[in-house]
């Protein structure tokens, strides 16, 4: 049976990079019915925090990457390590190593100083019984094989297609256990993989390196070493590896920034992967397709906009309440993190309604993210004032222009002395109208209401010979303060009467206000 691992240290937040490695990793196993565990490397016990390990098992779920069996933890299995080390010990396969951290600093400045490469010299690897005093700091160091001369390493890199070979004059004795009885990366991960039965590692090309060590070790134990999948690295648009100066790298940062998992799954799997031209992928379709015949061997280069690309794109698969309940998570995500100090309305929870449910949809076919779409709503869930900006009076300007440029305004010549008294009388006119409506004893669902507004807006401005295009910014400037809302009758609707008549009667009050300001300054 293929079974695939994800083996991340807890020394930081899942990065997207080892995301996509955790997913090529279970979408393979899953493609042959096989199974996939998440294995933490925790004997770095220094860095790893207990937070990141829990920012990396929430971040699996959220992606939807459960571990077919329990999550392993390294630091939990100290002692069959040990047991290892010690067979290898008996074995003759390793040796204690006593050299002080001054004298392995020497000997390395004087290889560099020679211009060859800086490799342990070997000192302790024929010690006698005698010369070894356990009770003395000490590591344990595997004994390359060095007998006749140019011996060499082999696998085979399914990705590349090739065999990498290596020859043991470039390999040292390198160390399998610290002074402190912590195994080192390269001894624990083949233990690990041996004993779980590991049968395909994919992994970033950045393990090449430590990979003919492995296999080393797989047959110094008597392992069978499993098969090995270097995958290129993904790079930020600049060439150079992604990293934090190109944006945000944690997966966390991006369900905080209102992606979808499936969005970012989709997209990180077609960061070095293709099936035809295909874009638009499930977590089924991928399992159901992948292969490592299609990996690129060229670096993947992270692309935003086709990420967002693809959001959008999940953000319309999506009902209204499914959305709500979405943006709400990444809202109580926010309120438990201690750093989060938003208190305006980021943090307010959506509560599910037709209202809400109106605005949703009109936003859902022009947002790009859940934060997006919580953000245009802000003018909905605000309760209380809106405090416009004064930079909307510019639009008082091109609304007169606009009505005189159209000579509408010819019948209504005897209230306009300015632009601010045309608005304020359009307002009251507006305020009226919306009385009228009487929208609070309209027994229509959802649709019927957001109909029979704009019919009666129709009436309104026809028999008013107004046009609506000329006076939707001025409506939806008042009723949200922003230029960029849903459509007025899914404001209106979603307000009601009673939100939608203040705040015409508010905008009047701070058109009058900053009209009589204007005026006094003028004169003095
Ligand atoms: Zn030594």
């Amino acid at each position: 049976m293929v079974k695939t691992r994800f083996a991340p240290s807890p020394t930081g937040y899942l990065h997207i990079g080892g995301a996509r490695t955790a997913l090529f990793n279970y979408i393979y196993a899953k493609h042959f019915g096989g199974r996939f565990i998440l294995r933490i490397e925790d004997t770095d016990l220094e860095r790893s925090l207990k937070a990141y390990e829990e920012d990396i098992i929430k971040s699996m779920q959220w992606l939807g990457l459960v571990s077919d069996e329990p999550v392993l933890y390294q630091s939990q299995r100290l002692d069959i390590y040990k047991e290892y080390c010690k067979k290898l010990l008996d074995e003759g396969k390793a040796y204690n190593c006593y050299c002080t951290a001054e004298s392995l600093e020497e000997d390395k400045n004087k290889l560099i100083a020679e211009g060859k490469k800086p490799m342990y010299s070997g000192k302790c690897r024929n010690l006698s019984d005698e010369e070894q005093n356990l009770n003395l700091p000490h590591v344990v160091r595997f004994k390359t094989d060095r007998s006749g001369g140019g011996k060499f390493t082999k696998f085979k890199d399914l990705i590349r297609d090739q065999s990498v070979s290596v020859n043991h004059s470039e390999i040292d004795d390198f160390v399998i256990m610290r002074t402190d009885g912590i195994p080192t990366y390269n001894f624990a991960v083949v233990i690990d993989d041996a004993l779980m039965g590991i049968t395909h590692i994919i992994r970033g090309d950045d393990h090449l390196s430590n990979t003919p060590k492995q296999v080393l070790l797989y047959e110094a134990l008597g392992f069978e070493p499993p098969a090995f999948a270097h995958v290129s690295m993904i790079l930020g648009n600049d060439g150079k590896r992604l990293s934090k100066r190109h944006g945000a790298t944690a997966v966390t940062q991006y369900k905080n920034d209102g992606f979808l998992p499936e969005a970012l799954i989709n997209y990180l799997v077609r960061l070095g992967w293709s099936h035809g031209n295909d874009e638009i992928l499930s977590l089924d379709e991928m399992i159901q397709y992948f292969d490592l015949k299609h990996i690129s061997k060229s670096a993947g280069v992270f692309n935003k906009e086709k990420l967002l690309w693809l959001n959008a794109h999940y953000i319309k698969q999506k009902t209204a309440e499914e959305l709500v309940s979405l943006i709400n998570d990444i809202n109580i995500n926010n309120i438990n993190n201690e750093n989060n100090n938003n208190n305006g309305e980021k943090d307010k929870i959506i509560q599910y309604g037709e209202n809400v449910a109106v605005l949703i949809d009109a936003l859902k076919p022009r947002t790009k993210t859940l934060v997006e779409i919580k953000e245009k709503m802000g003018f909905y869930l605000n309760e209380g004032n809106i405090s416009y900006d004064k930079n909307l009076l510019s639009e008082i300007d091109k609304f007169k222009l606009n009505e005189s440029d159209n000579n509408e305004y010819d019948a209504h010549s005897e209230h306009k002395e300015s632009a601010a008294d045309e608005v304020i009388y359009f307002l009251n006119q507006l305020m009226d109208f919306v009385k009228n409506l009487q929208l609070n004893s309209l027994n229509l669902n959802g649709a019927g209401c957001l109909n029979f507004i704009k019919e009666s807006f129709d009436d309104f401005f026809s028999k008013n010979k107004w046009t609506l295009k000329h006076k939707a910014m001025l409506i939806r400037i008042a009723l949200t303060g922003e230029k960029i809302s849903p459509g007025i009758y899914e404001v209106i609707f979603a307000l009601g009467e009673a939100r939608t008549l203040s705040r015409i009667n508010d905008f009047i009050e701070f058109v009058r206000e900053n009209n009589d300001r204007d005026c006094s300054k003028a004169i003095t």
